[in-house]
């Protein structure tokens, strides 16, 4: 048997258990740090999705709030709530109270 040739294979054996290790801890250590970055972000992003979404009108899922029906005071975007007057639907998309024109009332977000 060659030296050299057993030398070389040798030491491509432990590279590649060296590899093989190392790879493994890297795995490990990003899947941990993965793991805690995520369930922080998530509930931080859960809020703030959730608090988005008590914002966003719930006929386009779109746009913001900007108009309160003073029937019943549910929330819309004015879009929808105009596109409401406009095809003489006028009921209110959550719970069905007539309003007109007179009983839409821009709202406004502050800082
Ligand atoms: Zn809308
Ligand atoms: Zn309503």
């Amino acid at each position: 048997m060659n030296w050299m040739l057993y030398e070389r294979m040798e030491l491509q054996r432990e590279l590649s258990k060296l590899k093989a290790a190392k790879k493994e801890r890297n795995d490990k250590e990003s899947k941990q740090s993965n793991e805690i970055a995520s369930s922080s972000n998530k509930d931080d992003m859960d809020m703030l999705e959730m608090s988005l979404g008590m914002l966003r009108c719930s006929v386009c899922k779109d746009r913001f709030k900007s108009v309160a029906i003073t029937r019943c005071f549910h929330l819309f975007c004015k879009e929808c709530i105009d596109e409401n007057l406009r095809n003489r639907h006028r009921k209110c998309p959550a719970c069905g109270e007539k309003f007109g024109q007179d009983d839409v009332r821009n709202i406004f977000f502050t800082h």
